[in-house]
């Protein structure tokens, strides 16, 4: 009939209009099944270094979709989604599984032994349960709990909500897992609030780092941030370093880790395993070597 014919039409075509309504939706129900197929997602790790000397620091896991059609997807776009859809959680385990995975298959190899840095999300400490979690995988993967490290970004930190987070954190660092504060410097904060958490490390956004060293601005606010964190005991990681000038303005500041492309880019594990087998990153010969390559 004319009505059963009508009814299977906008069944077919129902999901392409919604898709043209909001390209968003599909993503979100692609990111489902990427979760499912397993094969999609995978973690790039860039590695952090000391300025003067490129010895490693530490290193962070960067997650990245290879969405079967649309090719790469930023996490800038698809993380904020998976929070607003409710599948945060199960990418944030993800991750945490994966990371861990990753740094145990490494103990058996020539990579150096260093802190793999992940990013958690606002709901994995809200809602999640983050504390069993990566107790478990730590457990699973025969590693110490140091060797996991997470940053939580410091708007998170600063969310009302924190306050009680902030047992929870106690908690996690209490296990061994190092701490730190994400793009620090970019919430409209006053620095007090670093005195009741506790954390490890911040990382210093990159808009403090981009003009330097011209901007006389950015050079106090690195200077100060850096002579704050040295008095409170606390690391300082300087993230976006791209160029030489850069480089040179923070280990005259006395930064001791700094994180960007003039050292190095995120990478896959397996390059970044062949890179280290090539050239080991630990004299400044390496970081001029690698700058603006790749
Ligand atoms: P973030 O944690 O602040 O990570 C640093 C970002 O800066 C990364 O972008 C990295 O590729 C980029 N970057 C590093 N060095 C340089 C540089 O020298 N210059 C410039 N212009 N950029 C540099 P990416 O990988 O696109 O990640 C963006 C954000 O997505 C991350 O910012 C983090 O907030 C979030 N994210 C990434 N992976 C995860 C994850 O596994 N879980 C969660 N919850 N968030 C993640
Ligand atoms: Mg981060
Ligand atoms: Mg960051
Ligand atoms: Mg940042």
């Amino acid at each position: 009939s004319a009505k059963r014919q009508g009814r299977n039409h906008s069944l077919r075509f129902r999901p392409a209009l919604d898709q043209q309504a909001n390209p968003r939706l599909a993503l979100v129900s692609d990111l489902r099944e990427a979760l499912v197929a397993g094969d999609q997602l995978e973690l790039h790790y860039q590695t952090q270094h000391h300025p003067a000397t490129g010895a490693l620091t530490g290193m962070e896991a960067l997650l990245r979709w290879r969405h079967p059609r649309d090719g790469m997807i930023s996490p800038g776009e698809f993380i904020p989604l998976a929070e607003r859809h409710g599948l945060m959680a199960e990418l944030g385990a993800w991750v945490v599984e994966n990371a861990c995975a990753q740094q145990a298959r490494w103990q058996h190899t020539a990579m150096p032994a260093t802190t793999i840095w992940i990013n958690i999300s606002a709901l994995q400490l809200f809602q999640g349960d983050l504390e069993s979690q990566l107790a478990g995988c730590l457990k699973r993967y025969r590693l110490q709990a140091s060797q996991i490290g997470l940053e939580l970004t410091e708007s998170v930190l600063l969310d009302e909500r924190a306050g009680d987070m902030v047992p929870r954190l106690e908690t996690l660092r209490e296990r061994g897992a190092p701490l730190a504060v994400d793009d620090f410097g970019t919430g409209y904060s006053s620095l007090g609030y670093l005195k009741h958490l506790p954390v490890d490390k911040v990382k210093l956004d990159r808009a403090f780092i981009r003009e330097l060293p011209e901007s006389r601005a950015d050079a106090a606010i690195v200077t100060a941030v850096l002579a704050m964190a040295e008095g409170m005991a606390l690391d300082v990681v300087a993230e976006g370093v791209e160029t030489e000038a850069q480089r040179q303005f923070l280990v005259d500041a006395g930064c001791r880790s700094v994180q960007g492309f003039y050292f190095a880019r995120p990478l896959p594990a397996a390059e970044l395993e062949a890179r280290w087998a090539a050239s080991p990153p630990n004299t400044s010969a390496h970081a001029s070597a690698s700058a603006g390559s790749s």
